[in-house]
C-alpha cells in the first residue's frame, strides 16, 4: 500500500478488500516453470479440493483470466458435440451463460424465473422430462444480481436421478457458504481469484470430478479455454499450457491460509453474515426496502430498492459514499431500481458501521428522510 493511503472499503461482489499479507505475497518474481512455483500451484490445487470436501474423486483446475473465462471454458469444452445445456436462470450471470452457448453454437434449453424467484426444482424435472437432448445442466448457486441463493443441492439430486452433467457457479459464494460436492452431485463448480477466498483478481478455479472430466477430451471449442487440457497440463508436469498469473497465484495461496486461520468456510461465512446483519437491520431502520423476500436472502450481497423520495440520486448518492471512503454497487436488475451493499471480502465490523453511519449522513445531505 501506498503509505499514508487508505484504501476504500469496497462493499462489491468482488474484487475485494484484500489482507496486507495477501497482497505482500505478491512482491516476488518466481519463474513459471521453476520448481518452487510449480510447488505452489501443486499447494493451491489440493487446498481447493479440500474447501470442497472433494477428497479424491475431485481434482482442481485454475484457468487465467476472470470468472467468465473459467465458465466459458466449462460451458464449451465439457460439452460433446451432440450434448446440450439446461440453464437455470434467474438473473444476469445466468443469462451470461446464455450468451456464451449462443456465440458458440452450443444447443440449449431455457428455464428461466424472475429475479425474486429460484427456478423451480419440479420446472427443471419437466424440463428434463421434456427434452430428453438435455445432456448437462448449469446453474448459479448465489446469483449476484440480487444475491438471491437457488437450491443447489436439490438440482443436484434431480440432475443425477436424470443422469446429467451438472455444473454450478458458484462464483460469488464459494469460501463462505459450505459446499459438499459430493452431496450435491455436482460435476463441476466454479468459483475465482478475487471473491469469497479473498484473494487478487487473475483467474477462476473449476473443481472437477475426475471421472467425468476424464470423459471429455477433445471436447474443446477453442484453444485456450481447453479445460481437460489444462488439467493435462496441471497433473503432467505441473505446468499451466500458457503464461500463469504467478502473483495473483502466491496472494491466493496467502489467501488459502488465511481462510484456514480464521476458522474455514464456516468462521468467514459467520463474518460475512455478521455484516449482512449489521447492514440490513441498519438500512430497514433508516427506511431502505430489500427487494429479496427473506427467505431467498443470502449473505454475499444485498439489493435495496432506491428509496421512493424525489431527492434521491443514485450518482450522488454513490459519489458522496466515495468521497467518504466507501464504494457500494449500482444494481444490474432489469426490472427494478435496486443498488447493492456486499458483505464480503477483508470487511470488519468497524467497516460495516462505517458505511451505515455515512450512509446516514448522506441521506441528511441530500436532504431526504425515510421514516420518522
Ligand atoms: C463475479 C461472478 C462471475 C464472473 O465475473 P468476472 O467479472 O468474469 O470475474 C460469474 N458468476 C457470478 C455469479 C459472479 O458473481
Amino acid at each position: 500500500m501506498i503509505s499514508g493511503h487508505k484504501d476504500k472499503a469496497l462493499f462489491t461482489p468482488g474484487p475485494l478488500n484484500t489482507s496486507a499479507s495477501t497482497k505482500r505475497a505478491m512482491l516476488r518474481d518466481l519463474g513459471s516453470r521453476d520448481a518452487a512455483f510449480i510447488e505452489v500451484v501443486r499447494d493451491v490445487r489440493s487446498r481447493l479440493v479440500g474447501l470442497g470436501d472433494g477428497h479424491e474423486e475431485y481434482t482442481s483446475i485454475l484457468m487465467q483470466g476472470s470468472g467468465t473465462f473459467g465458465v466459458e471454458a466449462v460451458l464449451s469444452s465439457t460439452l460433446p458435440q451432440d450434448g446440450k445445456w439446461l440453464i437455470l436462470i434467474n438473473g444476469a450471470y445466468g443469462e451470461r451463460m446464455l450468451k456464451i452457448a449462443n456465440i458458440h453454437r452450443i444447443p440449449t434449453a431455457v428455464l428461466r424465473t424472475a429475479e425474486d424467484e429460484v427456478p423451480s426444482p419440479t420446472s427443471m424435472k419437466e424440463a428434463l422430462e421434456s427434452d430428453p437432448d438435455i445432456t448437462h445442466v448449469a446453474v448459479v448457486h448465489c446469483e449476484t444480481t440480487t444475491g438471491i441463493i437457488n437450491p443447489i443441492e436439490e438440482y443436484g439430486k434431480i440432475a443425477k436421478a436424470f443422469g446429467k452433467i451438472y455444473f454450478v457457479d458458484a462464483m460469488s459464494s464459494f469460501g463462505a457458504y459450505p459446499v459438499d460436492l459430493a452431496a450435491c452431485n455436482i460435476d463441476y463448480l466454479i468459483s475465482s481469484s478475487n471473491k469469497c477466498i479473498e484473494g487478487v483478481p487473475g483467474f477462476s478455479f473449476v473443481l472437477a470430478k475426475v471421472e467425468t472430466l476424464q470423459q471429455t477430451e477433445g471436447y474443446a471449442r477453442t484453444l485456450s479455454l481447453d479445460l481437460y487440457d489444462q488439467w493435462k497440463g496441471l497433473e503432467g508436469d505441473g505446468q499451466f499450457r500458457f503464461t500463469p498469473p504467478i502473483h495473483a497465484i502466491l496472494a491466493f495461496r496467502q489467501a488459502l491460509l488465511e481462510l484456514e486461520k480464521e476458522g474455514g468456510v464456516t468462521a468467514r461465512g459467520k463474518r460475512y453474515q455478521r455484516n449482512y446483519e449489521i447492514t440490513l437491520s441498519a438500512m430497514e431502520a433508516m427506511g431502505f426496502k430489500p427487494y429479496l423476500p427473506p427467505d431467498h436472502r443470502g449473505y454475499i450481497i444485498t439489493s435495496f430498492h432506491y428509496p421512493s423520495h424525489p431527492n434521491f440520486d443514485f450518482r450522488r448518492f454513490y459519489a458522496s459514499l466515495s468521497e467518504r471512503g466507501f464504494l457500494i454497487y449500482p444494481g444490474k436488475l432489469s426490472h427494478a431500481d435496486c443498488f447493492r451493499i456486499g458483505h464480503v471480502g477483508r470487511l470488519k465490523t468497524s467497516d460495516v458501521k462505517g458505511l451505515m453511519f455515512a450512509i446516514k449522513v448522506v441521506l441528511k445531505e441530500m436532504d431526504i428522510q425515510l421514516v420518522e
